[in-house]
Protein backbone atom coordinates (compact mmCIF):
# COMPACT_ATOMS: atom_id res chain seq x y z
CA UNK A 1 0.00 0.00 0.00
CA UNK A 2 1.10 3.38 -1.05
CA UNK A 3 1.25 5.66 2.16
CA UNK A 4 -0.33 8.96 1.90
CA UNK A 5 3.11 10.87 2.86
CA UNK A 6 5.02 9.62 -0.14
CA UNK A 7 2.03 10.21 -2.67
CA UNK A 8 1.86 14.19 -1.88
CA UNK A 9 4.65 16.39 -3.26
CA UNK A 10 7.55 18.18 -0.33
CA UNK A 11 5.53 21.12 0.50
CA UNK A 12 2.48 19.22 1.38
CA UNK A 13 4.42 16.31 2.89
CA UNK A 14 6.28 18.93 5.25
CA UNK A 15 2.99 21.02 6.09
CA UNK A 16 1.08 17.30 6.69
CA UNK A 17 4.25 17.16 9.29
CA UNK A 18 3.84 20.23 10.58
CA UNK A 19 0.38 19.75 11.25
CA UNK A 20 1.30 16.24 13.07
CA UNK A 21 3.95 17.10 15.25
CA UNK A 22 0.90 20.22 16.55
CA UNK A 23 2.90 23.20 15.56
CA UNK A 24 0.60 24.23 12.23
CA UNK A 25 -2.65 24.72 14.00
CA UNK A 26 -4.41 27.33 12.32
CA UNK A 27 -5.39 27.54 8.54
CA UNK A 28 -3.43 31.27 7.90
CA UNK A 29 -0.52 30.34 8.47
CA UNK A 30 -1.08 27.37 6.67
CA UNK A 31 -2.34 29.48 3.60
CA UNK A 32 0.85 31.49 4.03
CA UNK A 33 3.15 28.35 4.00
CA UNK A 34 1.37 27.43 1.25
CA UNK A 35 1.37 30.35 -0.68
CA UNK A 36 5.34 31.41 -0.66
CA UNK A 37 7.88 29.03 -2.01
CA UNK A 38 10.64 28.54 0.38
CA UNK A 39 12.72 27.57 -2.77
CA UNK A 40 12.33 31.10 -4.06
CA UNK A 41 14.15 31.95 -0.68
CA UNK A 42 16.98 29.23 -0.02
CA UNK A 43 20.84 30.05 -1.48
CA UNK A 44 21.34 28.89 -5.18
CA UNK A 45 21.97 25.48 -5.16
CA UNK A 46 19.41 24.26 -1.91
CA UNK A 47 16.05 24.28 -3.72
CA UNK A 48 16.30 20.67 -4.10
CA UNK A 49 16.35 20.90 0.23
CA UNK A 50 13.79 23.80 0.66
CA UNK A 51 11.41 21.35 2.47
CA UNK A 52 13.23 19.53 4.43
CA UNK A 53 12.54 20.88 7.98
CA UNK A 54 16.26 22.47 8.51
CA UNK A 55 17.63 25.69 8.75
CA UNK A 56 19.67 25.76 5.39
CA UNK A 57 22.83 28.13 4.96
CA UNK A 58 22.96 31.32 3.22
CA UNK A 59 25.88 31.44 0.93
CA UNK A 60 29.15 32.26 2.80
CA UNK A 61 27.64 34.62 5.48
CA UNK A 62 27.65 32.11 8.22
CA UNK A 63 23.70 32.77 8.37
CA UNK A 64 20.82 30.95 7.72
CA UNK A 65 17.12 30.44 6.95
CA UNK A 66 15.55 29.36 9.90
CA UNK A 67 13.86 25.29 9.83
CA UNK A 68 10.21 25.83 8.95
CA UNK A 69 8.93 24.33 12.46
CA UNK A 70 11.09 26.86 13.82
CA UNK A 71 9.04 29.36 11.63
CA UNK A 72 5.45 28.15 12.09
CA UNK A 73 5.97 28.18 15.56
CA UNK A 74 6.97 31.85 15.74
CA UNK A 75 4.08 32.71 13.03
CA UNK A 76 1.37 30.62 15.09
CA UNK A 77 2.74 32.35 18.67
CA UNK A 78 2.31 36.01 17.14
CA UNK A 79 -1.47 35.82 16.43
CA UNK A 80 -1.43 37.75 13.10
CA UNK A 81 -4.01 39.36 11.79
CA UNK A 82 -5.05 41.99 8.33
CA UNK A 83 -3.68 44.71 9.34
CA UNK A 84 -0.56 44.67 11.50
CA UNK A 85 2.30 46.89 11.85
CA UNK A 86 4.79 44.45 12.25
CA UNK A 87 8.96 44.77 12.23
CA UNK A 88 11.39 41.92 12.23
CA UNK A 89 14.91 42.07 13.48
CA UNK A 90 17.10 39.25 11.23
CA UNK A 91 16.13 39.40 7.55
CA UNK A 92 17.95 36.67 6.38
CA UNK A 93 16.53 35.25 3.05
CA UNK A 94 13.27 37.41 3.11
CA UNK A 95 11.32 34.46 3.94
CA UNK A 96 9.78 34.72 7.48
CA UNK A 97 8.82 38.79 6.23
CA UNK A 98 7.27 37.30 2.90
CA UNK A 99 5.42 35.02 5.18
CA UNK A 100 4.08 37.77 7.70
CA UNK A 101 3.36 40.09 4.50
CA UNK A 102 0.97 37.02 3.42
CA UNK A 103 -0.85 37.00 6.72
CA UNK A 104 -0.89 40.86 7.30
CA UNK A 105 -2.12 41.72 4.35
CA UNK A 106 -5.03 39.66 2.28
CA UNK A 107 -4.32 41.41 -0.94
CA UNK A 108 -0.38 42.02 -0.56
CA UNK A 109 0.58 42.25 -3.98
CA UNK A 110 -1.80 45.16 -4.53
CA UNK A 111 -0.89 47.22 -0.47
CA UNK A 112 0.93 49.97 -0.86
CA UNK A 113 2.56 50.68 2.19
CA UNK A 114 4.75 48.42 3.67
CA UNK A 115 2.90 46.90 6.91
CA UNK A 116 6.34 44.76 7.24
CA UNK A 117 9.51 46.67 8.10
CA UNK A 118 12.45 44.02 8.39
CA UNK A 119 15.87 44.91 9.55
CA UNK A 120 19.37 43.04 8.67
CA UNK A 121 23.04 43.80 9.32
CA UNK A 122 24.66 41.85 6.77
CA UNK A 123 24.81 43.52 3.32
CA UNK A 124 24.79 40.80 1.04
CA UNK A 125 21.62 39.47 2.74
CA UNK A 126 20.08 42.65 2.82
CA UNK A 127 20.53 42.12 -1.24
CA UNK A 128 19.40 38.55 -1.70
CA UNK A 129 15.83 39.80 1.03
CA UNK A 130 15.60 42.19 -1.54
CA UNK A 131 15.60 40.21 -4.55
CA UNK A 132 13.57 37.50 -3.06
CA UNK A 133 11.19 39.99 -1.76
CA UNK A 134 10.56 41.45 -4.86
CA UNK A 135 10.27 37.89 -6.80
CA UNK A 136 7.59 37.38 -4.44
CA UNK A 137 5.82 40.08 -5.55
CA UNK A 138 6.08 41.79 -1.74
CA UNK A 139 8.34 44.94 -2.69
CA UNK A 140 5.37 47.64 -1.71
CA UNK A 141 4.86 45.29 1.18
CA UNK A 142 7.59 44.64 2.56
CA UNK A 143 10.29 47.20 3.37
CA UNK A 144 13.67 45.74 4.00
CA UNK A 145 16.38 47.99 6.12
CA UNK A 146 20.14 47.59 6.45
CA UNK A 147 21.29 48.32 9.97
CA UNK A 148 21.63 47.14 13.33
CA UNK A 149 17.97 46.29 14.23
CA UNK A 150 18.57 45.95 18.06
CA UNK A 151 17.90 49.74 17.92
CA UNK A 152 14.44 49.18 16.22
CA UNK A 153 13.63 51.06 13.53
CA UNK A 154 13.76 53.96 12.80
CA UNK A 155 16.43 53.26 15.37
CA UNK A 156 16.43 54.79 19.01
CA UNK A 157 12.53 55.71 18.29
CA UNK A 158 10.52 56.10 21.52
CA UNK A 159 7.56 56.26 19.37
CA UNK A 160 5.49 52.92 19.82
CA UNK A 161 4.79 51.73 16.57
CA UNK A 162 4.27 48.18 15.70
CA UNK A 163 1.64 45.62 16.80
CA UNK A 164 4.13 42.24 16.56
CA UNK A 165 7.90 42.21 16.97
CA UNK A 166 9.75 38.89 16.05
CA UNK A 167 13.57 38.95 16.80
CA UNK A 168 14.88 35.79 14.80
CA UNK A 169 18.39 35.97 16.27
CA UNK A 170 19.14 34.59 19.87
CA UNK A 171 19.53 37.77 22.45
CA UNK A 172 21.12 38.11 25.71
CA UNK A 173 18.23 40.30 26.80
CA UNK A 174 14.97 41.92 25.18
CA UNK A 175 16.43 45.21 23.37
CA UNK A 176 14.82 48.10 25.54
CA UNK A 177 14.29 50.00 22.11
CA UNK A 178 12.14 47.09 20.74
CA UNK A 179 10.08 47.33 24.28
CA UNK A 180 9.58 51.14 23.54
CA UNK A 181 8.25 50.84 19.60
CA UNK A 182 5.71 48.02 20.50
CA UNK A 183 2.25 49.24 20.73
CA UNK A 184 0.08 48.37 23.86
CA UNK A 185 -1.29 44.95 23.59
CA UNK A 186 1.62 44.40 21.06
CA UNK A 187 3.12 41.23 20.87
CA UNK A 188 7.36 40.66 20.61
CA UNK A 189 8.94 37.07 20.14
CA UNK A 190 12.33 36.71 20.92
CA UNK A 191 15.22 34.08 21.68
CA UNK A 192 16.74 35.25 25.08
CA UNK A 193 19.94 32.98 26.36
CA UNK A 194 23.71 32.23 26.04
CA UNK A 195 25.05 30.94 22.56
CA UNK A 196 23.87 28.64 21.22
CA UNK A 197 20.68 27.55 23.44
CA UNK A 198 18.02 30.81 24.18
CA UNK A 199 14.27 30.25 25.64
CA UNK A 200 11.72 31.63 22.85
CA UNK A 201 10.02 34.45 24.69
CA UNK A 202 6.35 35.48 23.99
CA UNK A 203 6.02 38.54 25.72
CA UNK A 204 2.81 41.19 25.37
CA UNK A 205 2.57 45.04 26.30
CA UNK A 206 0.21 45.61 28.88
CA UNK A 207 -0.65 48.90 30.33
CA UNK A 208 0.14 48.86 34.52
CA UNK A 209 -0.83 52.55 35.10
CA UNK A 210 -2.15 55.41 33.16
CA UNK A 211 0.42 55.36 29.56
CA UNK A 212 2.90 53.30 32.22
CA UNK A 213 3.43 49.46 30.64
CA UNK A 214 5.23 46.25 31.12
CA UNK A 215 5.65 43.25 29.46
CA UNK A 216 4.10 40.16 30.32
CA UNK A 217 6.44 37.45 29.61
CA UNK A 218 6.02 33.71 28.64
CA UNK A 219 8.31 31.12 28.51
CA UNK A 220 7.62 28.90 25.39
CA UNK A 221 10.55 26.41 24.43
CA UNK A 222 14.14 26.00 24.63
CA UNK A 223 15.54 27.06 20.95
CA UNK A 224 18.97 27.34 18.93
CA UNK A 225 19.12 30.80 16.84
CA UNK A 226 22.47 32.64 15.83
CA UNK A 227 23.38 35.57 18.05
CA UNK A 228 21.57 39.08 17.49
CA UNK A 229 25.13 40.98 17.30
CA UNK A 230 24.58 45.05 17.66
CA UNK A 231 24.62 47.93 19.91
CA UNK A 232 21.49 46.72 22.43
CA UNK A 233 22.66 42.96 22.17
CA UNK A 234 26.17 40.60 21.87
CA UNK A 235 28.96 42.82 20.72
CA UNK A 236 30.71 41.40 17.60
N1 LIG B 1 14.27 35.48 9.40
C1 LIG B 1 15.29 34.96 8.52
C2 LIG B 1 14.72 34.27 7.32
O1 LIG B 1 13.48 34.23 7.15
O2 LIG B 1 15.52 33.82 6.48
C3 LIG B 1 16.31 34.14 9.23
C4 LIG B 1 17.09 34.92 10.22
S1 LIG B 1 18.70 34.32 10.63
C5 LIG B 1 18.33 32.97 11.67
C6 LIG B 1 19.20 35.63 11.72
C7 LIG B 1 19.60 36.90 11.01
O3 LIG B 1 19.75 37.93 11.98
C8 LIG B 1 20.92 36.81 10.30
O4 LIG B 1 20.75 37.08 8.94
C9 LIG B 1 21.79 37.89 10.97
O5 LIG B 1 22.69 38.54 10.08
C10 LIG B 1 20.73 38.81 11.50
N2 LIG B 1 21.14 39.71 12.59
C11 LIG B 1 21.92 39.44 13.67
N3 LIG B 1 22.04 40.54 14.45
C12 LIG B 1 21.31 41.53 13.86
C13 LIG B 1 21.01 42.88 14.17
N4 LIG B 1 21.49 43.49 15.27
N5 LIG B 1 20.24 43.59 13.33
C14 LIG B 1 19.73 43.02 12.21
N6 LIG B 1 19.97 41.74 11.85
C15 LIG B 1 20.73 41.00 12.67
Amino acid sequence: MVSVETTLDPKANLIESLKREGLLKSKTVEQALLSIRREDFVWPGYGGSAYFDEPLPLGDTGQTISAPHMVTIMLEEAELCQGLKVLEIGTGSGYNAALIAEIVSKRAKEIDQPLVVTIERNAKLVQFAKENVKRAGFEKTVQVVEGDGSLGYPQESNEMIYDRIFVTAGAPFIPPFLEKQLKPEGIILVPVGEMPYQTLIKAKKVEIARKKYELKKQKLMGVMFVPLLGESAYQS
